[in-house]
């Protein structure tokens, strides 16, 4: 290579758009181009002899002096010369940059000792993966979540329940299913106001979500119609569960926005998720026990009894 040859490639590597950084054996920088000085922060002047580790964060500089004493023992690289890594530099302001990472060794089998880092400045990329997982998050909200009362709605509550149904099959283990459906809604509608019931609504989603154990799902499958699956939760102890909350309810006053309360009750069919459950047949059944209160006499909750495919009260 002629002299020549040598202004040529500091050009190339002054001009580079990402860091590049020349390390002696023992890790201490020996060069660093424009790129790196402007990504850190640092003058050239204040890197050139510095260990490499003034660029690590604490648990990074320490993985990676274990690494660079292994390499000089053992003469192993462990794979991470020449392998694209990811992960944060200090920089002089002490703020964390993302980057990426390749390292390599410099020169021919004479000069093997000596190390080349590229860096590539990763933050207008993490931004814009932050971005895409908010948006992702915001898509999955829109699909799966009620708006009105920000329970989980009806498409979310069908996967659940078809997972559920697979999940019991295989570890014949125990849950329900509940139906809960407002007694004469229509009414609070018709003397309220549509908003007013809107609010009703909010807050008995509020009440059901509270009430219900930790693991439980509610869920507003339409109009005034909620859903609740209960997970490792036998038949009786669902019926504990929703009659509780039918008291809670029942019991509670519901505030309108404007000052005045009002009272509601709901009526509940519940359905034991068994081995071989199919879901559409679950929800028939939790409909029907619901349908079966309704005809009771309102604020009931009932069971649906399989041995004899009819509802039976429960209380
Ligand atoms: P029942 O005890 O037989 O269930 O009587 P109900 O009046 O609750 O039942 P019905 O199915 O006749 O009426 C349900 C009412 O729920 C009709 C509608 O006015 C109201 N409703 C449905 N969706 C909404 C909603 O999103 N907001 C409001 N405010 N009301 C709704
Ligand atoms: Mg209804
Ligand atoms: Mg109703």
């Amino acid at each position: 290579m002629s002299g020549h040859d040598d202004f040529v490639f500091r050009d190339l590597f002054n001009h580079s758009f990402d860091a590049q950084w020349v390390l002696s054996a023992d890790m201490h920088i020996e060069h660093a181009n424009a790129a790196a000085v402007s990504l850190t922060g640092y003058e050239v002047e204040e890197l050139v002899g510095q260990p490499l580790s003034l660029l690590l964060p604490p648990k990074i500089a320490k993985s990676h002096d274990t690494y660079v004493a292994h390499y000089h023992k053992h003469g192993e690289t462990q794979g991470v010369l020449g392998q694209p890594r990811r992960f944060e530099i200090l920089a002089r302001d002490g703020s964390l940059i993302p980057i990426q990472l390749k390292a390599f060794r410099l020169g021919g089998a004479d000069d093997e000792r000596r190390f080349g880092a590229t860096m590539v400045d990763l933050r207008a990329q993490v931004l814009l993966e932050k971005e895409q997982l908010q948006t992702m998050a915001q898509l999955k909200r829109l699909a799966l979540i009620d708006p009105l009362t920000e329970l989980w709605n009806r498409r979310a509550f069908d996967d659940a329940l078809d997972r559920q149904c697979a999940l019991i099959s295989r570890h014949h283990s125990a849950a329900a299913l509940a139906m809960i459906d407002i007694d004469h809604f229509k009414q609070v509608n018709d003397t309220y106001g549509h908003a007013a019931g809107d609010r009703v609504l909010q807050q008995l989603a509020a009440h059901l979500k509270k009430i219900v154990r930790k693991e439980d799902m509610c869920a507003r499958l339409g109009g005034e119609e909620f859903g609740i699956l209960m997970p490792a939760c036998d038949l009786p102890s669902a019926a504990i569960v929703i009659e509780r909350a039918l008291q809670r309810v029942a019991t509670d006053r519901f505030d309108l926005d404007d000052g005045r309360t009002v009272s509601i009750s709901f009526s509940a069919g519940i359905a034991a998720i068994e081995t071989d459950a199919v879901a559409d047949a679950l929800v028939e059944h939790a409909d029907a026990a619901m349908y079966q209160a309704k005809k009771n006499g309102r604020a009931r909750v009932e069971m649906w009894v399989p041995e004899t495919g009819a509802a039976s009260a429960s209380a």
